[in-house]
């Protein structure tokens, strides 16, 4: 492989700050972020921009090295081994799932592994037709290129992508008013991975042209020690069993949490402790962060309480849900609420979301409707309207 110059992904986002990440690269290429790739969040731990680049050696470069999601993980040494025998470069992928699960990460060991080069941007980075065009046109062959927040894509852009993923080919208008035509151009085979926290968003035709859609799951808290040790080792740290257990239990099911809430403990036993992480000064590290034993945040709190006391149990509509706390349904429902209901913390319900039983217990509180008749009945009452439901 010829070295690569660094790709400078076009971005229609004045905020964009592209930074060299050659953590993703893994492969022998520079990589270049364009736009936020998501807002970041870490049960009220700062937002450690920083950290992303010290991520360097963090971040797994190869499939041997990513920690569970064993289907995805099968499913795709498979469709790599695939490619490589073909010569070809595998078919476009679709990574779906809360932020912080690996979708990134997945796009540079699939570049890695087909040793092949990776190009990093997002759907709102890419405001216009033009800016995927040029993207597109500089391609080399079996390049990879991530889409994050595929779902965010403008029309006009995603219709370019169409024939390119289908045909590798795209249509550009050259020139203005009655001198414009099209010229149609052909790109190298390449290979879409995009990522998108919902695949319910993205539309039908573009869903359709994925070759392979996963949805990762949030990862069991063995799977999430197994994460910190090997980032603690990667970082320096002494960190015992005991302490990656609890470091573990309060990252949600997401690694990306699980290194946060790594490093700040690392700052605690480094400033607090004796530098190394042990079962107690893991808790203590969380709790003076302010992350509880669920590693629940401020705004994880002001939900459940929201829902049991501002509602004392009865079902709320999303958007009422969100405004209550002052965020978005979609970060809301994106972001939050996985681990919350997979934790039992939170009920889907048709008439909308209801505290589970481990709600009343993690605030200390009893359920209304277990406590009399009269609470049964509340809960059987239509859901309050503060606002209407979009
Ligand atoms: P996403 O793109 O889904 O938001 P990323 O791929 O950026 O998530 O992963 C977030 C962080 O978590 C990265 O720093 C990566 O190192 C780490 N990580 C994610 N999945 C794994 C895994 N399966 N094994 C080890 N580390 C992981």
């Amino acid at each position: 492989m010829s070295p690569r110059r660094e790709v400078l992904v076009p971005t229609g986002d004045p905020a964009a700050a592209p930074a060299a990440d050659a953590a993703v690269a893994g492969a022998s290429r520079a990589v270049v972020h364009a736009g936020g790739l998501e807002g970041q969040r870490a049960v009220e731990l700062s937002a450690d921009e920083g950290d992303e680049n010290v991520e360097t050696g963090i971040r797994p470069r190869r499939l041997a090295e990513f920690v569970g999601q064993s289907a995805v993980r099968s499913h795709l040494e498979v469709v790599l081994e695939a490619a490589r025998r073909r010569g070809q470069p595998v078919d476009h992928l679709l990574f779906a799932g809360p932020p912080g699960l690996g979708k990134t990460t997945l796009a540079g060991i699939v570049a890695a592994e087909m040793g092949a080069g990776l190009r990093v941007t997002s759907g709102p980075a890419l405001a216009r037709g033009g800016d995927i065009a040029a993207l597109l046109s500089d391609m080399q062959p079996s390049d990879v290129l991530f889409i994050d927040e595929i779902h965010r894509l403008n029309r006009a852009v995603e219709e370019i992508l169409y024939p390119a993923m289908e045909d590798y080919q795209i249509d550009v208008v050259i020139g203005k008013g009655p001198a414009a035509r099209s010229v149609r151009l052909e790109l190298p085979p390449f290979t879409l991975v995009g990522a998108t926290t919902r695949t319910g968003l993205l539309t039908g035709p573009l869903r359709d042209r994925f070759g392979f859609i996963e949805t990762l799951e949030l990862y069991s808290t063995v799977e999430l020690e197994q994460i910190v040790h090997r980032s603690a080792r990667l970082l320096g740290v002494a960190c015992d069993d005991a302490g990656a257990a609890e470091i573990a239990r309060r990252s949600r099911g997401t690694p990306r949490l699980a290194i946060r809430l790594l490093r700040r403990v690392r700052d605690y036993v480094e400033v607090k402790g004796d530098g190394a992480i042990s079962g107690a000064s893991a808790r203590e590290g969380c709790a003076h962060f302010g992350v509880d034993e669920l590693g629940l945040d401020g705004l994880d709190k002001r939900l459940l309480h929201v829902l049991c006391v501002g509602f004392a149990g009865r079902p709320v509509g999303l958007t009422t849900l969100a405004m209550s706390v002052g965020e978005e349904p979609e970060t809301i429902e994106d972001v939050y609420e996985p681990y919350l209901v997979q934790s039992g913390l939170v009920m889907r319900t048709p008439r909308g979301r209801v505290p589970g039983p481990a709600a009343w217990t993690h605030l200390g509180l009893t359920d209304p409707a277990l406590a009399d008749d009269v609470g049964a009945a509340r809960r059987d009452e239509q859901p309050p309207t503060l606002f209407a439901e979009g």
